[in-house]
């Protein structure tokens, strides 16, 4: 009853969702926008959101905090605590999705309350559309902002498709060819040829198609359209932490969101940009407090970028949500059983505010026969290590090691100090904030599935995901045959298979993981990606209806 006159009320400004007036969830109606910016702080835990805010001084709000209008829960589809890859395909695609899988139907969907029909209809671990394939097909442009290498989950989510996240080879094959304008983040190393299992130098296309950009100044300089930024230092494939980040190198992820949102904008029919605050899910794995709330500040400067944006531009919806918690991190621990309410504030910040690296930053001024270990933890994270923690940390026999034993060392003499708690080392299954900005004011409110956020920002953009799904995703054998054309598979490239469709004379291969067809040899762009995956043998090609169409 209440939804249905939502519009009207609407229509006069009148109404707040959220209130009285609409029930939780998403609303019935949603007034579209011209531009969408959907911003994940990755494995962002709520004490660390509000310990971020304290360490600012705890007088002002956040950027997020005046966003926050619910709460979403996060499960896959068969399992409590969700991993990025299933969790962002869920903001992405508008599917549960199952633990490991990018941008797929889940083969396993045995969590309470899941329901799912497939457009596709025969094939587990078919692809979904995401909302940037759904955008693309609307002239809108599109583009990733993140701070790990780009086929990490969660932009593989809103760019991919493969049953696994670790399948950097085809996710990031997808990535080059699904049509991004701005792609801003790390990992060169994963589209070089000699890194490749299909040799293809990925580096070469991108240079093709886009300005590549590989520190700050020449990011901020660009004035392409297409643009693309690896900004790892040498040997890594991240960008590092902000607190340990060198500016001149590496950009801030605000000034990667204010580079891709100026570049994006542009487009008169607009945009969907993703960003992701990485490496906070990265720190609260590794427990050290200092790396999870100086990267929650960084992402949230990001997210005053894009709201800055968003206000001047009246257009523009934002949301901002994690993907899961991690780590249980906690103010108060064991320490303030008794005496939790006598705690001053300066009892929690003070050491935490003496730290001037992460835990991962102190480790990196550790010199090569590591005799400044005491030094440099003492210098950049205020803290005066035992002889057995030394000694403990010197013992590492390689650099992963030195950096995860340090982590492990530094986070617990943090968290002791500071009164903090860390319950785990790895992902948490609770409900975490949800936060909106809507021009129109048709948000979701109350506690809201993960897979709602897609179907959300699906009616902001005035799609329908499942009918993108079935356009772009036809099985491919199927399709070509009733139109009483052959079809093979070509595996004799390795790494590449290809789909090879004859009829009559004419000759038309299309490549795995690419959008280009070769009719008789002459390359045509295709609306989206060819891909090769799902369970059921002979069904595994699937190709965008543009492709379809090219046999007579
Ligand atoms: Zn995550």
């Amino acid at each position: 009853m209440s939804r249905t006159i939502l519009p009207h009320l609407t229509a006069l400004g009148l109404i707040c969702v959220g209130t009285t007036l609409a029930t939780a969830g998403v609303p019935a109606v949603v007034k579209p926008a011209k531009n969408i910016i959907v911003m994940i702080p990755d494995g962002m835990s709520i004490g660390g959101t509000t310990l971020a805010r304290w360490l600012n001084g705890g007088d002002k709000p956040l950027a997020m905090d005046d966003l926050a209008c619910g709460l979403v829960r996060t499960y896959p589809s068969d399992a409590i605590i969700n991993d990025s890859a299933p969790a962002g395909t869920a903001f992405a695609c508008g599917i549960t999705a199952q633990t490991g899988n990018i941008g797929v139907y889940p083969d396993a969907l045995n969590m309470p309350g899941l329901t799912q029909p497939k457009p596709n209809g025969v094939n587990n671990l078919s692809p979904a559309a995401n909302i940037m394939e759904a955008a693309r097909l609307q002239g809108r442009s599109t583009g990733l902002v993140v701070t790990c290498e780009l086929p990490h989950a969660t932009p593989a989510d809103f760019a991919a498709h493969d049953p696994s996240r670790k399948n950097y080879d085809n996710i990031g094959e997808q990535e080059v060819y699904a049509g991004f304008d701005v792609m801003l983040g790390a990992g060169q190393k994963f589209f070089r040829a000699d890194v490749r299992k299909d040799k293809e130098d990925l580096v070469a296309v991108i240079k093709a198609n886009y300005e590549l950009v590989q520190d700050t100044a020449s990011m901020k300089a660009s004035t392409a359209k297409k643009l693309w930024g690896f900004f790892e230092k040498p040997g890594e494939t991240d960008l590092g932490y902000d607190l340990d980040r060198d500016p001149a190198k590496t950009p801030s992820i605000s000034e990667m969101t204010e580079k891709a949102i100026s570049t994006l904008s542009q487009n008169k029919k607009g945009f969907v940009l993703m960003v992701e605050g990485s490496l906070i899910d990265w720190a609260a794995h590794a427990n050290d407090p200092v790396g999870i709330t100086s990267d929650i500040n960084a992402f949230d400067k990001a997210v005053a970028v894009a709201m800055n944006f968003a206000k001047k531009n009246n257009d523009t919806v934002v949301v901002v949500m994690t993907d899961h918690g991690n780590s249980g991190i906690t103010i108060g621990n064991a320490s303030t059983t008794s005496g939790y309410d006598t705690t001053p504030l300066k009892a929690v910040v003070e050491p935490l505010r003496s730290a001037t690296r992460t835990a991962q930053g102190v480790t990196d001024l550790i010199n090569a026969d590591r005799s400044n270990i005491a030094e440099v933890a003492q210098q950049y994270y205020g803290v005066a290590l035992t002889g057995e923690e030394i000694a403990k940390i010197k013992a590492a026999k390689d650099l992963p090691e030195l950096r995860s034993r340090c982590q492990s060392v530094l986070g617990s003499r943090m968290a002791t100090a500071a009164k903090l708690g860390f319950t785990t080392g790895g992902h948490t299954g609770e409900d975490v904030v949800f936060h909106a900005y809507d021009p129109h004011g048709t948000r979701p409110t109350g506690v809201i599935m993960n897979t709602d956020v897609a179907r959300y920002l699906e009616k902001v953009l005035r799609t329908d995901l499942d009918a993108v799904t079935r356009r772009q995703f036809q099985l491919a054998v199927r399709a070509f045959t009733q139109k009483f054309a052959s079809v093979r598979t070509d595996a004799s490239q390795p790494g590449n298979p290809m789909l090879v469709v004859k009829k009559g004379s004419d000759e038309i291969r299309f490549a795995q993981n690419k959008n280009i067809a070769l009719v008789n040899g002459k390359p045509v762009t295709l609306s989206g990606l060819v891909l090769f995956t799902g369970l059921a043998g002979g069904e595994n090609w699937y190709v965008p209806a543009d492709a379809v169409a090219l046999v007579k």
